[in-house]
This record gives C-alpha cells, sequence and structure tokens, in this order.
C-alpha cells in the first residue's frame, strides 16, 4: 500500500531523479529529436516538486499524481507537456479518494493513463514513443500487482528498460525523427527514456 504522504514523497524523488538526469535526456533528444526533452522533463518535474511540496498533509492519494500531472502539463506546454502530464493525471483525475492505495490501484491508474495518451498522441507500440516504454510496464505492473508493490515496480521497471531498448530497432511515427526515416535506428527513444526513469524512480523510492 502507498499512503498518500508515500506517494507525495515519492514523486519528488522522481522529479529530483530527472531532473538530475537533464543532461542525459537532452543528448537523446539530440541524437534524433530536436533536444529539448531534457529541459522539458526537467522544468515539469521541477513545477510538479514545487507543488508537491506544498502539499503535506493531503490525504488523498490520488490528488497527489493529479496534482503533480496538472502542474507537469502546465508548465511543460505542447504535446510532450500533455503526453507526460497525463501519465500522473489522466488515471487518477475522477478516481474515487483514497488515504492510500494498492498495487492494483496504482496499475489500474497507469492503464487509465496509457488509454488517454495514446487515445491523444495515436501512437502504438513500435512507433518509437513513451509508449513502447509505458505500454509493456503498465502490462508488467498488471501481472505482477498480485505479488506485492516492490515486486510489481521491479517488473515493471524491467519492463520499460526493455522497452527503450526496443525503441532502437525502430523508425518513429511522430516529431523530428520521424524524417530520419532508417536513419533513427540505434537510437532509443528520448520519451521511453523517461518513462523508463520514472518507473526506476518508483523501484527505487519503494526499495
Ligand atoms: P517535442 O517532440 O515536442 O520536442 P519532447 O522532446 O519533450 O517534445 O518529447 C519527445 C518525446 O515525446 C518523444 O521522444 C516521444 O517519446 C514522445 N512523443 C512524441 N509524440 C508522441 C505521441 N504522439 N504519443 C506518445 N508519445 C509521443
Ligand atoms: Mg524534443
Ligand atoms: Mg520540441
Amino acid at each position: 500500500e502507498l499512503t498518500a504522504e508515500d506517494a507525495r514523497e515519492m514523486l519528488i524523488y522522481i522529479a529530483d531523479k530527472v531532473i538530475a538526469k537533464k543532461p542525459y535526456l537532452t543528448e537523446i533528444d539530440s541524437a534524433i529529436g530536436d533536444g529539448d526533452h531534457g529541459i522539458g522533463m526537467a522544468g515539469g518535474m521541477k513545477k510538479a516538486k514545487e507543488k508537491l511540496l506544498k502539499m503535506e498533509g493531503e490525504e488523498n492519494a490520488y490528488a497527489i499524481f493529479e496534482a503533480a500531472g496538472k502542474a507537469m502539463l502546465m508548465s511543460m506546454g505542447g504535446a510532450s507537456g500533455v503526453i507526460f502530464g497525463s501519465l500522473y493525471l489522466a488515471g487518477a483525475k475522477g478516481a474515487e479518494p483514497k488515504a492510500s492505495i494498492t498495487p492494483e490501484d496504482l496499475a489500474g491508474m497507469e492503464r487509465k493513463s496509457l488509454a488517454a495518451i495514446q487515445e491523444r498522441g495515436k501512437a502504438e507500440v513500435g512507433d518509437k514513443t513513451m509508449v513502447d516504454a509505458l505500454s509493456p510496464a503498465v502490462d508488467a505492473m498488471e501481472a505482477n500487482s498480485a505479488k506485492g508493490l516492490l515486486e510489481m515496480l521491479r517488473a515493471a521497471e524491467e519492463a520499460a528498460r526493455q522497452g527503450v531498448e526496443d525503441t532502437k530497432n525502430y523508425t518513429a511515427k511522430f516529431g523530428r525523427a520521424k524524417s530520419l526515416m532508417e536513419r533513427a535506428i540505434g537510437y532509443q527513444d528520448a520519451g521511453a527514456t523517461s518513462v523508463w526513469l520514472i518507473f526506476q524512480g518508483m523501484r527505487e523510492f519503494v526499495e
């Protein structure tokens, strides 16, 4: 179980982690994209952290994810703001308030977020986007939720990592990498890398 306070601390931990990886994400997005992914993610995570720091005492765990997602969405702007804001926001929005969430709740939340991201962005697995990491991670969460939070997150992290590896084999359907066609092969997708870092952060926090 993850209490609202656990969730708050976990998302702050993830924000610090992604902010620290800004140069790494920039480097990845520079290879086949426009090089702004590190700036976008670090900026969004900074705003999310600022909001979370003010939410001590919040009793609804979903409100923590919702607030962090909203802060990202509003500060990052553009398509990637919607996509990465939705990762926290879409699954939490409208959920029945809960003081603590189960592994099944977390898996269900991310399933909803994935659906919203795909509905909006139209990316499928194999299109060289963050969906390539998120979709297998959500599958792994659902398959492992009965084993408890840590085991579920370990499985999700590994699935996301494999998903990032897989993006190296794909040509891109979106963004600047699309125009590179076969020349994008061999390079991993920046957004998928962020998803992997976020799941890695969840696992590290819980461990
Ligand atoms: P931009 O592409 O506007 O410069 P970023 O560099 O911040 O924004 O983010 C790029 C990442 O967004 C890509 O690496 C990819 O993972 C993700 N992405 C782009 N388009 C989509 C989409 N339609 N659906 C899902 N993810 C997408
Ligand atoms: Mg970019
Ligand atoms: Mg850009």
